[in-house]
C-alpha cells in the first residue's frame, strides 16, 4: 500500500478581519474563525483523488498545533483522508519548528509522498516544504499545477506554472510535492463524509514527547493593520460610472 502524508495547517479564515493583539506582533485570536490553510485543502483533494484512481493508497493527514486543530483534522477526514495525527502544543511554531516536526512524522512511518501547501495563508513563509525535503533528502517539487504519478508510485510528473510559461519535472519517489492554487478545486465534505470521519483513528501526541527543539528561529517584532481604504461611491449608471472613470480617476 501506497501511503500519502498530507501536512495541514490550521489558519485563520480568509474572510475574517483579523485583529491586531494588544502585544502587537500577533493577531487578537478571540472570535475568529479557523480553517484548514486553502493550500493544504488542494493538497488534500490531490491525495484522496491519487486514491481514488490508484486504489491501494492510505491518505495521513498530519497537523501541529493546540487542542482546537483536530477539528480541521477531522475536515480532512470528512473530504476522505483515512486517518490523522494531531501533534500538540499551545506553542507558536515557525515554518523551522514545523519542517523539523513534520520529518519526525515522515521518519515513523514509510511514506511515498507528501503534499503539502506551497505556503500558508497567515504567515507567507513558503519554507516549510523545501526545509522538510530537505532534511530528509528528498526530492522536491513546488508549485504544482499539475501532478501524474505513476502505478507504482516510483515517479512524480510535476507540472509548475513558472514567469516565462510552464516546467515540467519528473522526480523520483518518495518526494516532496508543494501545491499551487489551480491543482484542483477541493471538495466540501459531505454529510455521509462528515459522518464517517468522527470514527476514522485521530492520533494525538504531545509535541513535548516528542524532544525536537521547536525554539523558534524567527521573531515577530512587530505588526501593523493595512492602511484603510477610502469609501467607496455609489454611481447612478453606466454612463456616470465611465464619466467618472475618465474624467475623475483618469484611467480609461
Ligand atoms: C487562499 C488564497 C490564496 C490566493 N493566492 C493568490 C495568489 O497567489 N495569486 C493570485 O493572483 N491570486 C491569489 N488569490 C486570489 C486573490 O486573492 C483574489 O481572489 C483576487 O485577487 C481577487 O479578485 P476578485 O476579482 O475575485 O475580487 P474580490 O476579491 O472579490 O474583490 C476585489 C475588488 O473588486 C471589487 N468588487 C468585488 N466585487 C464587486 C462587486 N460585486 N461590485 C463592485 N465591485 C466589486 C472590490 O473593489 C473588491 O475590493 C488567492 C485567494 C485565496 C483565497
Amino acid at each position: 500500500m501506497a501511503k500519502i502524508l498530507v501536512p495541514i495547517k490550521r489558519v485563520v479564515d480568509y474572510e475574517t478581519k483579523v485583529r491586531i493583539h494588544a502585544d502587537g506582533n500577533k493577531i487578537s485570536e478571540d472570535g475568529v474563525k479557523w480553517i484548514v490553510n486553502p493550500f493544504d485543502e488542494i493538497a488534500v483533494e490531490e491525495a484522496i483523488r491519487l486514491k481514488e484512481q490508484k486504489g491501494d493508497v492510505e491518505v495521513v493527514v498530519a497537523s501541529i498545533g493546540p487542542d482546537g486543530t483536530s477539528e480541521q483534522l477531522r475536515t480532512a477526514l470528512a473530504m476522505g483522508a483515512d486517518r490523522a495525527i494531531h501533534v500538540n502544543t499551545d506553542a507558536y511554531i515557525d515554518s523551522d519548528a514545523a519542517h523539523r516536526i513534520l520529518a519526525e512524522i515522515y521518519l515513523r512511518d514509510s511514506f511515498q509522498l507528501v503534499i503539502m501547501g506551497k505556503q500558508a495563508i497567515d504567515s507567507d513563509a513558503s519554507q516549510t516544504g523545501q526545509l522538510l525535503a530537505a532534511r530528509l533528502g528528498l526530492p522536491q517539487a513546488t508549485f504544482a499545477s499539475k501532478l501524474v504519478i505513476d502505478d507504482s508510485f516510483a515517479t512524480a510528473t510535476v507540472v509548475r506554472e513558472v514567469d516565462g510559461g510552464l516546467e515540467t519535472l519528473r522526480i523520483k519517489l518518495p518526494a516532496v510535492v508543494t501545491t499551487d492554487l489551480r491543482l484542483n478545486q477541493p471538495r466540501y465534505p459531505s454529510l455521509p463524509g462528515i459522518v464517517k470521519a468522527k470514527k476514522k483513528p485521530l492520533d494525538v501526541i504531545e509535541l513535548s514527547g516528542l524532544g525536537i527543539d521547536t525554539a523558534p528561529k524567527v521573531r515577530i517584532v512587530s505588526m501593523q493593520p493595512p492602511a484603510p481604504r477610502k469609501a467607496g461611491v455609489k454611481v447612478g449608471s453606466v454612463a456616470e460610472l465611465l464619466d467618472k472613470l475618465s474624467n475623475e480617476a483618469k484611467v480609461i
